[in-house]
């Protein structure tokens, strides 16, 4: 960590707990763990469909409580709770001013809950918090520079540039699912054409099953869906490829060669150390991890770019959960170091 000594980890890591939550869309991931990042308790809900901000707020009131009791850990030894949301944050008030798939439009996450628990609380945009998981606990410690891409029903990237998170002026930074990568691609949800989410995630990858399979082609993704196209995912794609279906398998090489374009932009401009690829794609790697670098190799000018690390995420379904908590874990080393 950039020379940093984690002195507050070891002192506290047997004393203290944070509550780490990822919410995602489809699920909500609730993890109780130590300064060291170890998970000691971890449960998952579901997100009912079409939830109001108030629901939202007392689902995680109540899951807060039901992961402190079943854990056993003294409620006071918690000492606060990190939040990592798919969505635009406002990092000081915490909250939550735009998410493609709540209605989310002003929501005060933040604020309502360290009323009813009164520690701290913190909320980040899930790919910003996966990328400090990622540096502190994962497949980037020891790296300065590092940009971690959350692919799954959006795409969004979380970067370190010299161990500090990128936000920029409005707290947008790393917004990739609109980058364009074709100007003649096909339309995103955005209402533009040729972005990287229209290529990659959730809709995109509805779309292209649909089109094969009214064209004649033979898949079993449509048997593990049960009819229901929504269910379509990247862990259901990767576990039809594993079983040899080549129409996923081409789906995943596709969602590759898109990525390779995305990272080839993201090397020319930041230049990191380390790419990691998280979410549900993520651990698909055997699948679309050649193609990517294929094309990374092809298009990319200098040697140096060209052997810029590129790896999917270890921490899998978990990636944000730990990363939620190590938003918390590094305000209380900065608290720590503060003279
Ligand atoms: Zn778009």
């Amino acid at each position: 960590m950039g020379g940093r000594k984690p002195i507050l980890l070891q002192i506290n890591s047997e004393q203290s707990y944070i509550i780490g939550i990822d919410i995602g869309a489809k699920h909500i991931r609730f993890a109780l763990g130590n300064l060291s990042g170890k998970i000691i308790c971890y449960q998952t809900i579901k997100v009912p469909l079409n939830i109001s901000e108030d629901d939202l707020i007392q689902s995680l009131i109540k899951q807060v409580y039901v992961i402190m009791d079943e854990s056993a850990i003294l409620k006071e030894k918690v000492v606060g709770i990190g939040i990592g949301v798919n969505g635009n944050v406002e990092n000081e008030s915490g909250m939550i001013t735009y998410s493609s798939k709540f209605e989310l439009h002003k929501a005060y996450l933040k604020q309502e809950i360290e009323n009813e628990f009164h520690i701290k609380v913190k909320v980040e945009n899930s790919a910003r918090a996966m990328a400090l998981g990622e540096q502190w606990f994962g497949v980037g410690k020891g790296f300065s520079n590092l940009l971690c891409i959350n692919v799954g029903y959006d795409v969004c990237a979380g970067l370190i540039i010299n161990n500090q998170l990128v936000k920029g002026k409005h707290n947008l930074a790393g917004n990739i699912g609109h980058m364009v990568i074709d100007l003649n691609g096909p339309v995103c949800s955005c209402g533009q054409v040729g972005c990287l989410k229209a290529f990659i995630c959730h809709d995109a990858l509805k779309r292209m099953v649909l089109t094969e399979v009214y064209a004649g082609r033979n898949t079993s993704l449509i048997e593990c869906m049960k009819g229901d196209m929504e269910k379509i995912s990247g862990k259901i794609i990767q576990k039809a490829a594993k079983k040899g279906d080549s129409l996923s398998i081409e789906l995943l090489k596709n969602i590759g060669q898109s990525l390779g374009v995305a990272c080839t932009n993201m090397i020319n401009i930041f230049n990191p150390d380390i790419i990691i690829i998280g979410g549900g794609i993520g651990k698909a790697d055997e699948f679309y991890m050649d193609e990517l670098k294929k094309v990374v190799r092809q298009r990319l000018v200098t040697t140096e770019g060209k052997e810029t690390e590129i790896v999917a995420s270890k921490l899998g379904d978990k990636a944000t959960v730990i990363g939620a908590i190590t938003l918390i874990i590094t305000e209380l080393y900065e608290m720590n170091s503060t003279p």
